[in-house]
């Protein structure tokens, strides 16, 4: 069995491994996609130390960085199920079966689409996911958000101090983020507010975004908003469909983790994206999975499992 074994090798499963391979214990990743979420990204501007650079180039550094070491990356694997016990079980979707002393799951996760023509076309060219690390690129432009709950009421005050003016679309005739986000969001000059507004279309001039098109759905009719960036905000879902039933999940599915990163499995951590550690990041994936590892190394010399 591995001493450390991780699912997940985005950001946070790449700094689990460093720290789990520099104690000199057996240490394997098991990943979907070595890179994660990185591999989609453009730009990255706000890993500290790193002032700019490219997400597909970011994850060969991750990966390279990992193979330092005597880790061994076990790529294009899907984990489908966990099970407790004194080695702890991953059952692959292949059908093949990994032990671990230790668990430490990042599986990390992906945002809501809003799937609607130009979307996908324009992901990294005027459509983007994540006001803290896009909201720089759109200084002094207009851009929407669509969503009208606490993240894209949020998004929106937070574009609002950096780019030229925002439209918040939100599908129901009232926003549903909390009462004193919506009070400062109507206190900001340059913001509009859309209600009853689906959006039907993101259009481009086949290089990058220059509008979108939403159906005012008290009406029928369709209108557009001319703009040159559009964050959707719709919610971000954890990966953890295949751990229901085993780690305990908040309500929205997010592995939930202590100050220590150990979830409500003894010997089974967690790290990044996946759990209930606000504010997903690059930088903060990369800390917890860092954390989750040193703790495991922890349980591991307590534990009296050989
Ligand atoms: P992820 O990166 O999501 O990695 C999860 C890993 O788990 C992957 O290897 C995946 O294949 C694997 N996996 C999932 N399910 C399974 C399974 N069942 N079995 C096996 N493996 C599985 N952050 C910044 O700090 N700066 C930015 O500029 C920035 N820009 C972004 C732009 C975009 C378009 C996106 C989508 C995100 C951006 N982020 C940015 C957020 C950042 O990418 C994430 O916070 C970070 O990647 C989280 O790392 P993670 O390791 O927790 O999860």
């Amino acid at each position: 069995p591995y001493d450390v074994l991780i699912v997940g090798g985005g950001p946070a499963g790449a700094a689990a491994a460093i720290y789990a391979a520099r104690k000199g214990i057996r240490t394997g990743v098991v990943a979907e996609r070595f890179g994660g979420q990185v591999l989609d990204t453009l730009a990255i501007e706000n890993f500290v130390s790193v002032q700019a650079t490219e997400g597909p180039k970011f994850a060969v550094a991750l990966e390279q960085h990992v193979r330092e070491y005597d880790v061994d990356i076990m790529n294009v694997q899907q984990a489908a199920e966990l099970v407790p016990g004194k080695l702890i079980e991953i059952k692959l979707k292949d059908g093949g079966s990994l032990k671990g002393k230790t668990v430490i799951l990042s599986t990390g996760a992906r945002w809501k689409t809003i799937n609607v023509p130009g979307e996908a076309e324009y992901r990294n060219h005027g459509v983007a996911y994540c006001p803290h690390c896009d909201g720089p690129l759109f200084k002094g432009k207009r851009v929407a958000v669509i969503g009208g709950g606490n993240s894209g009421v949020e998004a929106a005050i937070d574009l609002a101090g950096i780019v030229g003016h925002v439209t918040l679309l939100e599908f129901a005739p009232e926003l549903r983020a909390d009462a004193v986000l919506q009070k400062k969001l109507h206190s900001l000059p340059n913001v509009t507010v859309i209600t009853s507004a689906q959006t039907s279309e993101i259009t481009g001039d086949g290089k990058r975004v220059n509008g979108l098109l939403y159906k005012d759905r008290n009406t029928e009719e369709t209108k557009t908003v001319e703009l040159e960036g559009v964050f959707i905000q719709i919610g971000l879902v954890p990966n953890t469909e295949w751990l229901k039933g085993t780690v305990a999940l908040s309500r929205h599915g997010e592995i939930e983790v202590d100050a220590h990163g150990r979830t409500s499995i003894p010997g089974v951590f967690a790290a990044g994206d996946v759990t209930t550690v606000p504010y997903k990041q690059i930088v903060i994936a990369v800390g917890e999975g860092a954390k989750a590892s040193l703790s495991a190394f922890d349980y591991l010399i307590r534990s009296s499992v050989d």
